[in-house]
């Protein structure tokens, strides 16, 4: 009985493993023609400037709408470019994307919108970033001052030298650049001082039950004054709640994100989001 449940044991064991590989491989596969097919699509989470209430910029998302397998998050596909060599690509894409969305705007008579971009670690170490920008540049008409590219902290453990060189390359282009989820990853602050970056988004493990945890709240506090002694610019990211929302709010940070002001929208639905946000009252909203 027991020689058995070890086998059924063990079918169940590789049907989970096989439905994995499957499900991995027709991920991998599906990414080769994502591009092509129009599967991928920008979501839009803005961002608001905490001293007047304004929308102050907007970070591009990317969604992948997988034919069979439907909507697939970041999280799930993103790692599997980067291992199979199509994170370029990719990356590309949205870089594209979200400076052709962002000509549109300014054209429909928007006012210029900054917008953020994440860039992976992996596509960052290539260094081929800055002629890929500018090039975008040239093809879309994009005014790259309204441009910020999101890197992590990981991209610092190798070639320090290497990387703060394509930095500043990237940021002698106009361009800004945004460490994002600050103080999960390997930077110290240390060496923070010694980076050519613009700004910092703090991690939103951090914002994480702020409203009720006063240790947390002073440490959070601590940190931004910190950074903005360095001359950075401050985001704090994963706002859920209004209580939330209080306590940012007397930190000394620019801006704020998070689902508690909008989650990430599909380009149209971003505009109307905008339209009711700007004849909105900021109290209240807030
Ligand atoms: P990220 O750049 O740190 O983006 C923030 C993530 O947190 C987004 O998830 C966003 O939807 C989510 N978020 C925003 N506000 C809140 C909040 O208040 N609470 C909570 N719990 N979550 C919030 P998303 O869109 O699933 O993206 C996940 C990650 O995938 C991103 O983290 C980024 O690292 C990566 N990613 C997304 N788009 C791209 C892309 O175009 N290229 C690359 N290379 N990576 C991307
Ligand atoms: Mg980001
Ligand atoms: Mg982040
Ligand atoms: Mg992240």
């Amino acid at each position: 009985q027991a020689k058995e449940q070890g086998t059924s044991c063990y079918r169940f064991f590789d049907d989970e493993m096989n439905r994995y590989l499957s499900e991995k491989m027709q991920l991998e596969n599906g990414l080769r023609s994502a591009i092509r097919s129009g599967e991928f699509k920008l979501h839009y989470q803005p961002k608001m400037a905490i001293d007047t209430g304004r929308i102050s910029g907007v970070e591009a998302l990317i969604r992948w709408y997988h034919p069979n397998l439907g909507l697939i998050p970041p999280d799930r596909f993103i790692p599997l470019a980067e291992t199979s060599g199509m994170i370029a690509e990719i990356d590309a894409w949205v870089i594209r994307e979200a400076c052709r969305q962002n000509r549109i705007w300014t054209r429909q008579g928007m006012q210029p919108l900054p917008v953020a971009v994440n860039i992976s670690g992996r596509h960052f170490e290539q260094g081929e970033l800055p002629q890929l920008i500018q090039s975008i540049a040239a093809e879309t008409g994009m005014d790259l001052r309204l441009l910020t590219l999101e890197i992590t902290e990981g991209i610092f453990i190798r070639n320090h030298d290497k990387v703060v060189a394509q930095l500043e390359a990237l940021r002698s282009l106009g361009l800004r650049v945004s460490i994002d989820d600050f103080g999960t990853g390997y930077s110290s602050l240390n060496q923070l001082q010694r980076l050519p970056v613009d700004e910092v988004k703090l991690d939103r493990t951090f914002m994480k039950g702020i409203a009720n945890d006063p240790k947390k709240s002073r440490i959070v506090g601590a940190i931004a004054e910190l950074l903005r002694s360095l001359q950075l610019h401050v985001v704090v990211e994963g706002i859920e709640t209004r209580e939330d929302y209080r306590y940012i709010e007397k930190l000394q940070c620019e801006e704020a994100q998070g689902y508690w002001l909008s989650r990430p929208l599909p380009a149209e639905q971003f505009i109307s989001f905008l339209q009711t946000h700007a004849k909105e009252d900021r109290e209240e909203i807030s």
